[in-house]
């Protein structure tokens, strides 16, 4: 089959990271023939450098062209780069959130994995890990509180500011569906996650959540306080399969289950619209402090090469040999330096991308 891959290579160590995943989904096509055409594009610090604008228009088009897009990441370091001069709707990461709104992308996938040979990176206590966890957090990505009106004004003389979290209830379907289609590909439990002793937003998330259930028989649906949840995370992860949240909850349990596997460099995303169209990167930033020095981990934009192939190409077989050669270089011991540990062998971001190349 033919393919047509959107390619934002970014900033920082993007461009090092994005090339070492094109390798390795090259390799993939070779060995089960299929062909993918790649589009360069532009988003970011490289994009303001070029045209003075974080995404144009042209990036948004050309996107829409492709069947899914995999991107670095951008940005620069806030306290040296011109970009954070400008106004912040033109910095590097507006281009982020206009470039996920223009392409509608409502749901944000987040794995969050243990491999076993990065145990001692997690920061839990042995007995905590046992044999390990695997979830995946399927967040809401352009409703709720980030999206909702907002104003300060001053009411009675003091400055008062107001942030409102609508959802209706066909927004909270649709990322229900996402995942509960996603559990049916793993174990088969969704924990969603809410404050539904509090918040009407929560208890219409409940209501639909449960009425989506009624269609997945198979699955099955838990339901979790948001407190709770952040505390579960760390007391007990193996628990948990999907976890299915609203945007500001996704978002801070998503940083706290990827800091539980310790190892920022191995982390992958997958924003995902109406259709099988998705932006995939790495959850990690530019990390502009090693940018160009041949340090950056690779693996966490080659398992986001991973999802793409699954998600959005529905090519499985190509995704779980992608993750096997990755576990397969973490087991004959290659690190780079972000994972190093005595004994292992210490290799460059090009290296690890070779390495995992020949596991193809
Ligand atoms: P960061 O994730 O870039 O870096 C945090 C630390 O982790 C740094 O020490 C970095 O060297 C290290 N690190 C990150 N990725 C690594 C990898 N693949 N291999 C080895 N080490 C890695 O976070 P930051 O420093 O807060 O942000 C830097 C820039 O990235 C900022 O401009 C920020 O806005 C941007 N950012 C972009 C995205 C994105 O593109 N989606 C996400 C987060 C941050």
């Amino acid at each position: 089959m033919e393919y047509k891959i959107g390619l934002i290579r970014g900033d920082g160590i993007g461009p090092e990271i994005i090339e070492e995943a094109k390798k390795v989904l090259d390799t993939t096509a070779d060995k089960y023939g299929h062909v993918f055409h790649y589009s360069d594009m532009l988003l970011g610090g490289v994009s303001i450098d070029a045209t003075g604008l974080p995404l144009t228009d042209e990036t948004i088009a050309e996107a829409k062209t492709c069947d899914a897009v995999l991107m670095g990441s951008i940005g620069g370091d806030a306290a040296t780069s011109p970009w954070y001069r400008l106004e912040p709707s033109k910095r590097p990461e507006a281009g982020l959130l206009k470039i996920r709104s223009a392409l509608g992308l409502f749901a944000n996938l987040r794995p969050a994995y243990l491999y076993n040979e990065l145990r001692k990176a997690c920061p839990l206590r042995d007995e905590i890990i046992g044999d390990g966890f695997d979830m995946v957090i399927v967040r809401e990505l352009t409703g709720g509180l980030y999206f909702g009106k907002r104003y300060t004004e001053e009411v009675d003389g003091k400055l008062t500011a107001v942030d409102t979290l609508t959802y209706n209830e066909d927004e909270i379907r649709r990322i229900a569906r996402r995942a509960f289609e996603i559990a049916g590909k793993r174990r088969k439990k969704v924990t969603s996650v809410d404050k539904a002793n509090v918040l009407d937003s929560s208890r219409l998330w409940r209501k639909i959540t449960a009425e989506v259930a009624a269609d997945y028989p198979e699955i099955e649906l838990e339901n979790m306080l948001v407190d709770n949840c952040a505390m579960q995370l760390v007391r007990d992860p193996a628990q948990f399969d999907v976890i299915l949240t609203e945007n500001m909850f996704g978002d801070i349990l998503s940083d706290e289950a990827s800091m539980v596997t310790g190892s920022i460099g191995m982390l992958s995303s997958a924003s995902l619209n109406e259709t099988s169209f998705g932006l995939y990167e790495p959850s990690h930033g530019s990390a502009p402090d090693i940018a160009g020095q041949g340090k950056a981990n690779p693996i966490a934009t080659i398992l986001s090469a991973a999802m793409m192939l699954r998600y959005s190409l529905d090519l499985d077989q190509e995704a779980d040999a992608i993750e096997g050669a990755v576990q397969k270089a973490l087991t004959d011991g290659y690190r780079t330096p972000d994972i190093y540990t005595e004994g292992t062998k210490l290799v460059s971001t090009s290296e690890m991308g070779n390495c995992i190349c020949g596991n193809l």
